[in-house]
């Protein structure tokens, strides 16, 4: 090789025929004068404003040495006979195929006169052009070079800038982040070096209006790369170098490109935002590097439309509006990417009496309750957790599992919550699972959920942790409620009805309504035990309810024209039913629908639930006495209930639990049956003693002053048609 590559390797690190300063043209020949010819006539010749660089090399052999340590020669003059009388046509393959330049120009050299190439030849080896060693004047030279240069440079431009858009798509994912404009703006500068081949440090991204308060509309920067990159989130004002803020605000004020000596401007406009990124140039840019950069600005407008599209986008789907939080499928994301993990958990927080709240003080102190309780697990947790809000009073927590646990989030509710000038105090119940043997984000937040359920049904146990029994029960309980749903559709459950009677007299004082679920062969598909917890869990037990309520009013009706009506019908209500609010008023329209008076009906709820969400309720039970319908305690002894709190509850009735009457294992508890008979005479709220299953224990509740019995021992629960003999038979005791 001659002196031209070593001059040529000093100007630059690297032989790529664009490097900085010139165009690598490559001549292989076997004859000294067409090098020397070819030296002499390229000496002075600049195509777009640079040199040309001669190699030369004088064996096919030598030139598959050297061509494979060059970067993308702009061209490569080639004689197609040297070793052999094809060397140059393979050499030719070589280039192509094993060397992969596909943007370097060939130029072929015949041996002898007026031979030329096959015209395939030309096609198959993408060949730009040939000549005869006669041809090899100046001027056929200089055009020859001058236009395989410069359609090498197209070629490469036009590869660049598709490599440049794949890039820009491609890194569009990752452009979705919050820092996305900044990263877009790195990826500006990286596609702007390719694009103008030189070194570029500085490049300012500006748009109008903060990106943290929607009332400031002052130019900010929202992304920089380079020497200016501390700026970003600055408003554009702050920058240290006027003159790039005056050319960055005056482009645009003009709405268009600008390029200078050292700089060009470029103005990306969208339909809801415009932005200009100014880039610093290595030097004033020649005619087609500023059509390349127009061309450039045009799809980064695009890719930058496209960017604020996708940000909205992004922030709508996966952030909750309320809180700022991840929503859950934002949630879900995030666990997809952390299932499988055995040093993570999720954590669900659900709010106790957060509905309630929310009725007491309106739906607006019931965001900002929200909001608040999201704040503080976010600064609580933030540095140690994903926080969410998946559901209206249903926080997520994912962390690692041995800090994420209940006690802590249990700390974080330890103070008030800010609700505009109140300060209101929370509680959470929890549920959760280790990530470990999750296969997916969607199964962790199942199971979290399941255990969470538990917890919420738990008087006990506020925190629960996922166990696969739980998953067990689960499949277990949809199983039957598929079937009650189809059942109670088909008209197949039963009313039935226990009376309650005077333990003075033996009078009929009341029917408690029980539902029964028959198999049609005489015997149960499930006891009421059983499936009345699943048509509570699953919302099922509103329209069965309904049903309830309607038959035992229609049948209070029918005992009443029949003559045998005793005062009243109890009716059992679940939570659900008490949480809807229309259920005062469907209680009242079907009382109304039979013609009965508000007395005729006692409500029985059982004791967690009275105490549960009190307030709430309180509101609805009183509408309800209000009409003159009464409500019982039923169970009463086995809850958790303080006495304070029952004082609160408007209440008629207790119901001795048949623990307290007929007894456990250990036989009745009579000193507690004492008790509770006592405080209820204290209230003046009268009591029904439950189980009663023989005349002796009939005798003690009379004797302990209870007024009603309900048990074995006075009448089984019976479909209508024995019960309407059962009363006619007790008519006059
Ligand atoms: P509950 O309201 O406490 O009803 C009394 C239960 O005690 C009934 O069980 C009744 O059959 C049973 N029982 C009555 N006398 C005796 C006795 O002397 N000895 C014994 N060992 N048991 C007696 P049942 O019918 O199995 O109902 C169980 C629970 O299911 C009810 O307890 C109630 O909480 C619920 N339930 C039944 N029907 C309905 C309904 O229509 N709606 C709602 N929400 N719950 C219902
Ligand atoms: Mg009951
Ligand atoms: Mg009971």
């Amino acid at each position: 090789m001659t002196d031209e590559w070593i001059s040529f390797a000093e100007e630059g690190d690297e032989s790529d025929s664009a490097a900085a300063d010139g165009w690598c043209v490559v001549v292989v020949d076997d004859d000294p004068e067409v090098h020397e010819a070819t030296r002499f006539a390229l000496r002075h010749v600049h195509v777009h404003g640079r040199p040309l660089y001669l190699l030369h090399m004088h064996s096919a052999e030598e030139a598959r040495r050297v061509l494979p340590t060059l970067v993308n020669p702009a061209v490569i003059l080639l004689d197609v006979v040297m070793e052999t009388e094809d060397a140059g046509l393979q050499l030719v393959d070589f280039i192509r195929g094993t060397c992969k330049l596909a943007s370097t120009r060939i130029v072929l050299r015949t041996g002898q006169p007026g031979y030329a190439p096959e015209l395939s030849v030309f096609a198959r080896y993408d060949i730009n052009d040939y000549f005869t060693k006669a041809e090899l004047t100046r001027t056929r030279l200089i055009t020859a070079m001058t236009s395989a240069v410069k359609s090498h440079e197209q070629i490469r431009t036009i590869d660049e800038s598709r490599r440049g858009l794949e890039l820009i798509v491609r890194s569009s994912a990752g452009l979705l982040q919050p820092q996305a404009l900044a990263a877009f703006a790195e990826g500006v500068l990286t596609q702007a070096k390719a694009l103008l081949r030189g070194p570029i440090d500085g490049i300012v991204c500006a748009q109008r209006g903060s990106p943290f308060d929607a009332n400031d509309n002052r130019l900010f920067v929202v992304g920089a790369a380079g020497a200016l990159s501390t700026a970003i989130c600055h408003p554009l004002s702050e920058l240290p170098a006027d003159s790039v803020v005056e050319l960055i605000s005056r482009s645009l004020r003009e709405r268009r490109n600008l390029h200078g000596e050292k700089h060009s401007v470029l103005f990306l406009s969208t339909r809801e935002r415009e932005a200009a990124i100014y880039v610093e140039t290595p030097g004033e840019l020649n005619e087609v590097d500023r059509q390349m950069l127009e061309v450039f600005a045009a799809n980064l407008s695009a890719c930058f439309s496209n960017l604020q599209h996708f940000e909205e986008v992004h922030r709508l789907a996966f952030r909750d509006p309320l809180t700022g939080l991840l929503n859950r499928a934002g949630l879900l994301r995030e666990l997809d990417g952390a299932a499988g993990r055995s040093d993570l958990r999720l954590l669900l927080a659900d709010l106790n009496h957060f509905t309630d709240l929310n009725d007491g003080l309106g739906q607006e102190a019931g965001d900002l309750l929200l909001q608040s309780v999201g704040t503080r697990l976010r600064d609580g947790l933030g540095q140690h957790a994903t926080v969410a809000r998946v559901g209206a009073d249903l926080f997520a927590l994912v962390g690692e599992s041995e800090r994420l646990i209940p006690a802590v989030v249990h700390g974080l509710f330890e103070a008030p919550f800010a609700c505009g000038e109140l300060g209101i105090a929370m509680s959470v119940r929890t549920g959760f699972c280790d990530l470990g043997d999750c296969s997916d984000g969607l199964s962790a937040l199942r199971r979290a959920n399941m255990a969470l359920k538990v917890a919420k049904g738990s008087l006990s146990e506020p925190d629960v942790g996922y166990q696969p029994a739980m998953a067990e029960r689960t499949r277990v309980r949809l199983g039957v409620l598929s079937q009650l749903h189809r059942d109670f559709s088909d008209g197949r459950l039963e009313l039935w009805f226990q009376p309650q009677v005077a333990l003075a007299n033996g009078r009929a004082e009341a029917l408690e309504a029980l539902l029964r679920w028959p198999d049609g062969k005489g015997g149960w598909v499930h006891p009421p035990s059983l499936f009345i917890p699943v048509a509570e869990y699953s919302g099922l037990i509103l329209p069965i309810g309904a049903f309830v309520l309607d038959r035992s009013c229609a049948l209070l009706a029918h005992l009443d024209s029949l003559g045998i009506g005793p005062p009243r019908v109890a009716v059992n209500v679940a939570m659900p039913q008490l949480r809807s609010a229309d259920f005062t008023a469907m209680v009242l329209d079907t009382l109304s629908r039979h013609g009965l008076k508000g007395h005729r009906l006692e409500l029985e709820i059982t004791e967690s639930i009275a105490m549960d969400e009190a307030q709430a309720l309180r509101q609805r039970l009183n509408a309800l006495r209000a009409e003159g319908v009464r409500i019982a305690i039923d169970d009463f002894g086995t809850g958790y209930s303080s006495l304070a709190q029952l004082r609160e509850l408007p209440v008629d009735a207790l119901k001795l639990d048949r623990r307290f009457v007929s007894g456990s294992a250990q036989g009745p508890d009579e000193a507690f049956a004492e008790c509770i008979l006592g405080l209820a005479h204290q209230l003046g709220l009268s009591t029904v003693a439950e189980g009663i299953e023989t005349a002796e224990q009939a005798a003690v509740m009379k004797r302990l002053g209870c007024q009603i019995g309900q048990g074995y021992w006075h009448a089984r629960p019976m479909p209508e048609q024995a019960l309407r003999t059962w009363l006619e038979e007790h008519k006059g005791s």
